[in-house]
């Protein structure tokens, strides 16, 4: 729609004009730093940062039925910067000017509502929201269109001549950020480092694709991520990790785009999401609070993270109940198909201390719980998602394998609508289906496949047949008759077809006319 046939009370509004005031926080000290140099830690205790807007008051004259309005508005309009997830530019980047915003296609990822089948099974209604159909097939796109957007406008304002990015990557970062580091060609080069055989094969085929340059490391994700903090400490490069607080910015679009697709009513509404590096629950949390407080939303929703039991220290640390008891352990992973979330020592740990409090808080009771699952539930529930039509990784199997113990422990009611975060697409882990369907597991996942949700191949050859047609040797005649008829009639008896009976024939009466 063009921006004369908006309401006239909306189009003032529907291109962002807030610049904001934003500043680096840091979650130790408090002390605050200007965004003008690329910061991941704080400068005098080394703790993690988060971007906050020192200017929300402004935000907080619109009211919440106006800002609803906005972005409903903003839905039909035609303006490539604002497809996104800067449809919610004055709460993800007001500083990022909407000519540097790189936009490849990421965000609105739908809501996929399960069939009657599977919410009998898990006994409440659930969405699968499908952030595999983002452009790197992961969600780690919405964060990389925010920090590579404010690096874009940097290049733009004469900042930066160029820049190399580098990540530490369990597999989807890396894609994600050698993606759109390669839009950005040449002005930014990308390296990545992803623990040796821990990153399935697409997803190591990404990076190469877009032109990264790729680094193996022996060892598992913590590992490279402490390589690529001591590069991003002694040499001249832009870390890429959501350690980087403009990529958790990006990823607060998540819960943005659930409130907006609930008509803002996210009361009786829980939003599962598996944790990794914790990243994405802490942009969940920032985005839900965000919006709370600028009274878009009325209330806070249940937010369930869930981790594998071979990965979960942040499950861990919230199992004792007592907060002034509670005590950060890493632990040391062990192999999970859930892998691009196998942490021990997750990056954002202190954010989410900090944000499951305020959470909290604000909510007036308690609305963030975890959950840790097995492997063999992850699994189980991953393939009998997409046996539904689904397209859900490994990681929307935990998230379905966490509800499923959720409904089980009381902790999200029969009352509730679950939205699921399937985190990316199923096709990048399909190694761990083929491992499944195979029962090639090294013991240490402790998974065994259950029979009715294996599926294989058939290869279809009747054993009467002499001639058989290959790649550039096709059969003809009655000899191609021959094979075609066989190979059907096999088929069919495979499948206990019967064979239809002769009827009447296309010129025979029909019933009815
Ligand atoms: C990165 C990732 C996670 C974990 O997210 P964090 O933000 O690190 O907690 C989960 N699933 C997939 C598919 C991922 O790529
Ligand atoms: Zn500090």
């Amino acid at each position: 729609m063009r921006i004369e046939e908006f309401p006239t009370d909306i189009r003032p509004r529907l291109i962002p004009a807030h610049a904001g005031r934003m500043v680096y926080r840091c979650l130790g000290c408090g002390a605050q730093f200007s965004i003008e140099e690329l910061l991941y830690v704080c400068p005098e205790c080394r703790q993690v940062l988060m971007i906050e807007d020192l200017a929300t008051e402004r935000l907080r004259q619109t009211p919440g039925s106006l800002w609803r309005r906005i972005f409903d508005f903003r839905r039909m309009l035609n303006l490539p910067a604002l497809k996104g997830i800067y449809r919610y530019h004055e709460f993800i980047g007001p500083v990022v000017p909407l000519e540097a915003v790189v936009y490849l296609g990421e965000g609105h990822t739908p809501l996929v509502a399960a069939n009657r089948v599977l919410r009998d099974q898990i006994g409440v209604e659930f969405y699968f929201k499908n952030d595999g159909q983002n452009p790197s097939a992961s969600f780690k796109d919405r964060g990389m269109a925010s920090a590579l957007s404010y690096i874009n406008a940097k290049i733009l304002r004469g900042d930066l001549e160029e820049l190399l990015a580098v990540c530490a990557s369990t597999g989807d970062t890396s894609a994600a950020a050698a993606l759109y580091g390669a839009y950005l060609a040449p002005r930014i080069k990308s390296a990545v480092l992803l623990p040796h055989k821990k990153v399935t094969p697409q997803q190591l085929g990404q990076p190469l694709g877009s032109g990264a340059a790729v680094f193996e490391i022996p060892g598992v994700f913590d590992d490279c991520m402490k390589v690529v903090e001591s590069l991003s400490e002694e040499y001249p490069v832009a870390l890429l990790n959501s350690k980087n607080a403009w990529r958790i910015l990006g990823q607060e679009s998540f819960s943005y785009e659930i409130a907006q697709d609930l008509e803002y009513d996210v009361s009786r509404t829980a939003v599962v999401v598996p944790i990794g590096n914790a990243g994405n629950i802490t942009a969940l949390m920032s985005g839900f609070l965000k919006f709370y407080e600028a009274g878009i939303i009325k209330s806070l929703p249940k937010i369930l993270g869930v981790q594998s039991e071979h990965a979960d220290p942040v499950h861990r640390y919230y199992l004792e109940p007592d907060a002034a008891k509670r005590r950060f352990v890493p632990v040391t992973v062990k192999p999970s198909t859930a892998q691009a979330a196998m942490i021990g020592n997750p990056v954002s740990m202190p954010r989410v201390i900090h944000l499951v409090e305020r959470y909290n808080q604000s909510a007036g009771r308690q609305r963030v719980f975890f959950a840790a699952v097995s492997e063999q539930e992850i699994m189980d529930w991953q393939l009998t998602a997409n046996r539904n039509g689904h397209i859900a990784c490994t990681h929307g199997g935990e998230s379905l394998a966490g509800l499923s113990a959720a409904r089980r422990r009381g902790i999200v009611g029969a009352e509730e609508v679950a939205v699921l975060d399937s985190t990316a697409h199923a096709l990048k882990f399909s190694m761990f289906q083929e491992m499944y369907f195979e029962n090639r597991f090294p013991p240490e996942y402790r998974i065994c496949p259950r029979p009715e949700l294996v599926n294989r191949p058939a290869f279809v050859r009747p054993a009467d047949l002499d001639a058989l047609p290959a790649p550039g040797a096709p059969l003809q005649g009655e000899e191609f008759q021959r094979f075609v008829r066989r190979t059907a009639e096999e088929i069919a008896a495979r499948l206990n077809l019967k064979k239809r009976q002769p009827t009447a024939g296309p010129t025979g009466p029909t019933k009815g006319s």
